[in-house]
């Protein structure tokens, strides 16, 4: 609810040193005003903005605690309306008790990710840079945290901004053209509006083609650990999460359930499933039969297929796998297994993997995921983009947008070259210029942005 003076504490729950409670909303400053009193014995409100004020919250005659107050008047807040924190002392029941105080006091619980929003419809922040500190939030390796940092953010915006300026440029020129087709308004001829839409689309097909990259980055590759039963898999499925979290012992059959793990591996992020091993014959119990159905229904959805061979040879489970991955259209990758045990690989690796590689994960764990790093970073990433110099795309939803503008430019790109009429032209370029502000938010529907907003933490 706009309008409302909204209060969460923005510091995570739980005991700390420091809890710091945010409050935002036209009124807010008054509002501080009512609850907090300066050390000094000065009027709050005749201090300068932005000034780290020690003073005391009371409720009444009460003091609750005494704590650092700092006022951001709008527009110079982080969500453009008035706003105060409290950096109050961090116990739980504390921060609880001066929070409700601030509820008597006119302010309303603030909802997960309602003072970006706030900050997004004040436009302080554009859709893309919003999205881009949720995922600032949830980072869990470096790299993530590159492709949703501010060099990022200023990279992408500097390419919409050139796509934008070419497509008004046309579209007002064309635009023109039929408002007024017998003034010479120096509007573009067909070629000239050829030449810039091409590079319009040249721009946008350049961002799209990074989203493999980006995506393998941030959102991460489905990724599944396959083979017969032990031939290592859950030894590798640790060493890539770094921990013991599937159990390993030379019993065939221990892994029965999927693990689903979210990991980095080099430069990508894999949602790493361990599976039951995948072994057929009698003798098996109920839960190991479900286990492996499971596997084979991975095995068909997953983009990263490793399977696991073992050195000393292949066998018909193997070879039923095998089968089964000609039929994917996932990455796959060969992982043969326990190349300390000396004998060379007596057997030919059929031609479905795109990559090969022979280690011991047990025995030289270190070497085995410097293997499997590489390997990996070759199949999903490309070399020559780096989110610290290049725009790139990690989000589904503008890679969809991109998508949208680019289809529309290609139309109009048709049209005029079919010579047809400039106003079914300009349309198609005004779609196309749509599509591409949606990637800023700047035309995007209500229920996208809340669904993005309800992914960020009260408090932020
Ligand atoms: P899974 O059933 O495929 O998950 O296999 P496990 O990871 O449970 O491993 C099966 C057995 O192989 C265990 O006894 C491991 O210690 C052993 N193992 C795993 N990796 C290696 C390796 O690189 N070399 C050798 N010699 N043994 C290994």
């Amino acid at each position: 609810m706009l309008g409302s003076i909204i209060a969460a504490i923005s510091t995570p729950p739980g005991k700390g040193g420091v809890a710091v409670i945010r409050v935002s909303g036209e009124g807010a400053l008054e509002l501080s005003a009512r609850v907090f009193h300066p050390a000094s014995k000065r009027a709050l409100l005749e201090y300068p903005p932005r000034t780290a004020i020690y003073g005391f919250v009371k409720d009444g005659d009460e003091i609750l605690d005494d704590c650092i107050l700092t006022a951001f008047p709008a527009p110079a807040s982080y969500t453009g309306e008035d706003t105060f924190e409290l950096s109050c002392h961090g116990g739980i029941l504390l921060t609880r008790t001066v929070l409700e105080l601030l509820f008597k006091e006119g302010a309303v619980p603030a909802e997960a990710g309602e003072f970006t929003r706030r900050a997004f419809i004040n436009g302080k922040l554009t859709l893309t840079e919003a999205e881009a500190i949720g995922t600032l939030l949830d980072a869990t390796s470096r790299e993530q945290l590159r492709l949703a940092g501010g060099e990022q953010r200023a990279l992408l915006r500097g390419e919409l901004e050139k796509i934008r300026n070419i497509l008004t440029e046309v579209l007002s020129s064309t635009l023109a053209r039929i408002d007024y087709p017998d003034e010479d308004l120096g509007e573009y001829s067909d070629a000239e509006c050829l030449e810039a839409l091409s590079s319009a689309r040249a721009i946008i097909s350049r961002l799209t083609d990074t989203y493999r990259t980006g995506r393998a980055i941030m959102e991460g590759i489905d990724t599944v650990i396959v083979g017969k039963p032990n031939v290592g898999k859950s030894t590798l499925y640790n060493l890539i999460v770094g921990e013991d979290a599937a159990i390993v012992t030379d019993v065939p059959g221990t892994t029965r359930d999927a693990l689903v793990r979210s990991t980095s591996l080099g430069r990508v992020t894999l949602r790493l499933t361990d599976t039951a091993g995948i072994r057929g014959g009698e003798g098996l119990d109920r839960v190991e039969k479900i286990g492996i159905e499971r596997s084979l229904e991975r095995l068909r959805t997953a983009e990263l297929v490793i399977h696991v061979l073992e050195s000393s040879g292949i066998s018909d489970e193997d070879k039923s796998i095998i089968e089964l991955l000609s039929e994917s259209p996932a990455a796959k990758l060969c992982v043969i297994n326990k190349c300390d045990t000396g004998t060379p690989v007596p057997y030919e690796i059929p031609a479905v993997f795109d990559k090969v590689l022979e280690i011991s994960a047990e025995v030289r764990p270190a070497e085995a995921l410097t293997a499997l790093e590489g390997a990996v970073e070759e199949l999903f990433i490309d070399e020559r983009l780096s989110p610290r110099h290049d725009a790139m795309v990690a989000s589904a939803r503008q890679q969809a947008a991109l998508l949208r503008a680019r289809d529309m430019l290609e139309r109009a790109i048709e049209a005029l070259c079919l010579g047809m009429p400039a106003d079914a032209v300009s349309s198609d370029i005004e779609l196309a210029l749509g599509a591409a502000l949606e990637l800023d938010g700047r035309a995007v529907s209500e229920e996208i942005t809340s669904r993005i907003f309800s992914r960020f933490c009260v408090g932020k």
